[in-house]
């Protein structure tokens, strides 16, 4: 018997990624323990680590303690919406209360890709929405699996980082520019 088999991941199993992100409390203790839950999961299996970026906080609230981030990739026979239900587990867990859709939170646990699957229901979209335009998922990302595909995008996450990058470029240069326009406008 395989280790995979050993741990209930038989034929079949679907590779799948998840971000995790952590501002409240002990962040590297918290994110610690959820990744060994995860990890002692039955049906979960050679579960690997990027390693973890402290990253400013984004959004509508951006007033609160930096993340700490990070990206993991495991092998699960457990179908999307079970295993979406194992991550809310965890975060329940280790504390996570609901208050403010970007507050700060103990623990998030998004489910960012699930093999190639497209899935976009009440409960559940994956690829998760977000993740192309966010630095903390996509840098983590590069290190575990720069060459694995976007399926809604058809990019891999090399070249989604690299379009996101390109983006915040031009946007900088775009709003100094505009700046230039207004002060030159004003005087
Ligand atoms: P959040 O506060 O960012 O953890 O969002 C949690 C909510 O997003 C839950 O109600 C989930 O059902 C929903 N959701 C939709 N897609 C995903 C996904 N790919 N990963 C995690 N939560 C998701």
């Amino acid at each position: 018997m395989t280790t995979e088999e050993a741990r209930g991941v038989g034929a079949g199993a679907s590779t799948v990624f998840v971000g995790f992100g952590s501002n409240l409390g002990d962040s590297r203790a918290i994110v610690q323990n959820a990744l060994e839950r995860l990890a002692s999961t039955p049906q979960i299996s050679s579960l690997q680590s990027s390693s973890f970026y402290v990253t400013a906080p984004v959004g509508f609230s951006t007033n609160q303690p930096a993340y700490l981030n990070g990206v993991v990739r495991f092998r699960t026979n457990l179908p999307p919406h079970d295993l979406l239900d194992r991550l809310q587990q965890i975060e329940l867990e280790l504390g996570r209360e609901r208050k403010t859709f970007w507050g700060a939170r103990t623990i998030d646990l998004d489910l960012l890709l699930y093999d190639a699957a497209v899935i976009n229901d009440s409960r559940l979209i994956v690829p998760h929405p977000r993740m192309h335009w966010r630095l903390f998922v996509l840098d983590p990302m590069l290190e575990l699996a720069p060459d694995v595909v976007i399926p809604t995008l058809r990019l891999t996450i090399r070249e989604t980082r690299e379009l996101l990058l390109w983006n915040q470029r031009f946007h900088s240069q775009f709003v100094r520019a505009l700046n230039v326009c207004n002060a030159a406008t004003v005087t």
